[in-house]
């Protein structure tokens, strides 16, 4: 129902009070009117009566309309207060509308009262519709800028320069800068993005800028005021005018560094799964039952032989890879699984579309929704072939080394110093005569098969072993469980941990019965071996040294017979006697030279070449008139030489020998240069003649036992041989090069003295 208009009347004549009224009734106002004519009942009226509009004559007895107007200010502020009085000058009406009246109305004037009322009614309506949608407002901002304060996202706004306009908390929290510092330092939004984005930045704000979009949301890289970066996630929205000119940007910001951080971890730690199930050889599904579908990881596929695109595969599809050796074992543990919703462990074989064999092993469990009915199944599934390969491959290196073991009469046995086990390898057993059910490995046992004698000198290298953590072995005689005494031989090696502490003692034991005999009968037979040639040396050169006096004599007394006949005959005879006899003595010094050469130690002495030469040429082996050459010696004189003088003698001799034996019969000047010189580390002898050479077929042969390259030979073949074993006792080298024709020349490299051990 509409409410009557509540007219208070301050008038104290009761005619005009009338004549108002029906002014009112006429133009059809619902009104209420309560007609007061002093201040009290103006003051009462304003609290009881409340009206919505007074209308107040000027003066009064008692009050005048100045009063009644401030009254109402004070008591109902916002009632509209229309003077209506008979005259008034122009002033006094400005006063009073300045003053807060709404109007006024002159008595003879009263038609435009109700116009006035209805006005100044309307008016107040308006103001305070006004004044609600204000207050509204103010609250709506208030609680806007409550939530701004207090969300977690920033709030800026910006001119269409990118200027700050305005700041929350937050933002300034988010980025570090106050308002004004923000403004003062001359920066504008784009200056505070990561260089990286900025590009990207730059687009999207001229977009936002230009008015063709409304909004956008963002993410980019944005710096603090200390440097530092942030990822900010970023809701722009544009404000126009209403010319449709873009004048404000309006931006929700939030700090995403630790969910893009967060992000970034994830991201890291599904590329490092992804990563440990490719080098595990590891991959994981999931079958979901709603669906039928089964997704496999990257790693699933690549071990089934799939490409990775090739991720959706089902139960039928899985079981089509399955090995047909397999499926029953795999069916039925899938069947008990699905019964019990038990987890499940599997190893089977799958082949895969390129027909190649893999093993692998699965892993599953049930995933349950809240009433405990299986919703999916997820496992893992693990490619173990070369684990089973290795296996298969260890298994055989173990047997074939059991075998080598067995073999050899070689064991292995290792103690780990951490847990204090120890294994003794089947060989070991088989060494001792033991069954492994017989006697636990232990380094007592080892001892108490120990020969008794031997037990002290075990004991003590084992605890020394110990000790000194070394290295170690040692060779002691054992009793094996038959009671035989077999001979055995051990070494060890210590392992270590980083911190230089022992983990594990490996090492070996052979059973070096036989080898120990073989060598002991081996060394007596070397010995005897040894006793026999010093004898026979011995032999040879007493032989060979008594049989020269009697040659001498022999000799002697053919020279003798030669002088005391005159037949021709038997002169004949005798000089055939004399030059067997000859040839004899060459044989039996060259044996002695043999002999002397094995028999006598090497000798280092100064050698005078000169001197030395000088014995050598008087003593040549084939002294025969016939065949003499020269001897020409180049000698470095500067240099000191040390050498075995005796043996050095022998070979000279030879070579001279030989030199003058085989001279050209067409050479005019049978000669041999003799050149020796010294460096740091060699001797060096050159001794070349200019006589009949040797033809390359023999050559390689010459210095063989009693071998002769010409049928002139008159030696017995050991001449060379003789210096080859003498420059190899003093580990020297000869070479021969050799022209039929030409001539021969030997080289000896000896080495020095002092690098002579
Ligand atoms: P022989 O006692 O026969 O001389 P050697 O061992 O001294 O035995 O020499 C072996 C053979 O090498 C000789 O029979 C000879 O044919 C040949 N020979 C050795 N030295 C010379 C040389 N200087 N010139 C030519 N032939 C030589």
């Amino acid at each position: 129902m509409k409410h009557k208009i509540k007219i208070l009347h301050l008038e104290d004549l009761k005619s005009d009070a009338e004549l108002i009224e029906r002014e009112l009734v006429k133009a059809g106002i619902d009104f209420q009117k309560l007609v007061v004519d002093n201040k009290s009942d103006y003051e009462n009226a304003i609290e009881s009566f409340v009206p919505d509009i007074v209308l107040s004559d000027n003066n009064l007895p008692s009050f005048d309309s100045t009063g009644a107007l401030q009254i109402l200010k004070v008591k109902r502020p916002g009632i509209p207060f229309i003077l209506v009085t008979s005259s008034m000058p122009d002033e006094f009406a400005v006063t009073m509308l300045k003053q807060g009246a709404s109007d006024y109305v002159l008595k003879d004037r009263l038609q435009r009262l109700p116009s006035a009322v209805l006005g100044a009614l309307e008016k107040k309506r308006t103001e305070e519709i006004k004044d609600k949608a204000l207050s509204e407002l103010q609250t709506t901002h208030d609680m806007l800028l409550f939530h701004l304060e207090n969300s977690p996202m920033g709030f800026i706004e910006w001119d269409n320069q990118l200027k700050i306009k305005s700041l929350s908390k937050q933002a300034e929290e988010i980025f570090g800068w106050t308002l004004d510092e923000f403004n003062a330092s001359g920066r504008d939004g784009y200056t505070q993005v990561h260089e990286e984005d900025l590009a990207k930045v730059k687009r999207v704000g001229e977009q936002l800028l230009s008015g063709n979009i409304k909004r956008n949301k963002f993410q980019h890289r944005n710096y603090k005021k200390d440097g530092s970066v942030i990822w900010c996630e970023w809701f722009n929205s544009v404000m126009k005018d209403k010319d449709g000119n873009v004048t404000t940007i309006m931006s929700l910001v939030q700090d995403i560094t630790e969910q893009k951080l967060a992000e970034e971890n994830l991201k890291q730690s599904e590329a490092r799964l992804k990563e440990a199930q490719a080098i595990a050889h590891l991959g994981s599904w999931q079958l979901n039952f709603k669906t039928g579908i089964a997704l496999w990881s990257e790693e699933a596929c690549r071990i089934y032989g799939l490409s990775t695109d090739e991720n959706k595969q089902s139960f039928e599809s899985w079981l089509a890879f399955i090995h047909p050796e397999d499926l029953p074992s795999v069916l039925a543990e899938v069947e008990d699984q699905i019964k019990s919703l038990r987890n499940s462990r599997l190893d089977h074989r799958i082949i895969l579309k390129n027909g190649s064999i893999r093993h692998i092993h699965t892993e599953s469990r049930f995933e349950l929704d809240g009433n405990g009915v299986p919703i999916a199944i997820y496992g893992i599934a693990l490619d173990t072939t070369e684990r089973h390969q290795s296996h298969v491959e260890l298994l055989r290196s173990e047997a074939m080394l059991k075998e080598a073991q067995a073999i050899a009469h070689t064991s292995s046995w290792e103690v780990d110093l951490v847990t204090n086990k120890q294994r003794w390898s089947d060989e070991f057993y088989t060494i001792y005569g033991i069954t492994e059910k017989e006697v636990q490995p232990s380094t007592e046992a080892f001892l108490s098969f120990m020969h008794p004698e031997d037990f002290a000198h075990a004991q003590q290298k084992i605890l020394e072993g110990f000790e000194k953590l070394h290295n170690s072995s040692f060779t002691y005689r054992f009793i094996k469980k038959d009671g035989t005494v077999r001979t055995g031989y051990t070494e060890w090696k210590f392992d270590f941990d980083n911190s230089g502490k022992p983990t594990r003692i490996y090492g070996i034991v052979t059973d070096i019965t036989e080898r120990k005999e073989a060598e002991e009968l081996l060394q007596s037979k070397n010995a005897e071996l040894i006793k026999r040639n010093m004898e026979l040396d011995k032999f040879v050169y007493s032989v060979s040294h008594d049989l020269r006096a009697p040659l001498t004599s022999v000799l002697g007394v053919v020279n003798m017979a030669k002088e005391d006949t005159d037949d021709i005959v038997i002169h004949n005879h005798l000089g055939l006697i004399e030059s067997c006899v000859k040839r004899l003595d060459v044989f039996i010094r060259d044996i002695l030279d043999y002999a002397y050469n094995s028999k006598n130690e090497v000798k280092y002495e100064q050698i005078n070449f000169k001197d030395l030469l000088q014995d050598v040429t008087r003593n040549l082996k084939f002294n025969n008139g016939a065949r003499k050459v020269d001897v020409n010696l180049h000698v470095n004189e500067s240099k000191i030489f040390i050498g075995d003088k005796e043996r050095i003698g022998v070979v000279l001799n030879n070579l001279i020998s030989n030199a003058a034996w085989y001279q050209n019969p067409s050479a005019t000047n049978p000669m041999v240069d003799i050149k020796i010189d010294m460096t740091d580390t060699e001797t060096n002898i050159i001794v070349k003649d200019n006589g009949i050479g040797i033809s390359k077929e023999y050559q390689p042969r010459i210095f063989d036992m009693f071998y002769r390259a010409s049928q002139s030979s008159v030696g017995s073949g050991l001449g060379l041989y003789i210096v080859k074993e003498i420059v190899e006792k003093l580990n020297g080298r000869i070479e021969v090069a050799s022209e039929p024709g030409l001539g021969t020349t030997f080289n000896i490299q000896l080495p020095a003295a002092t690098t002579v051990k």
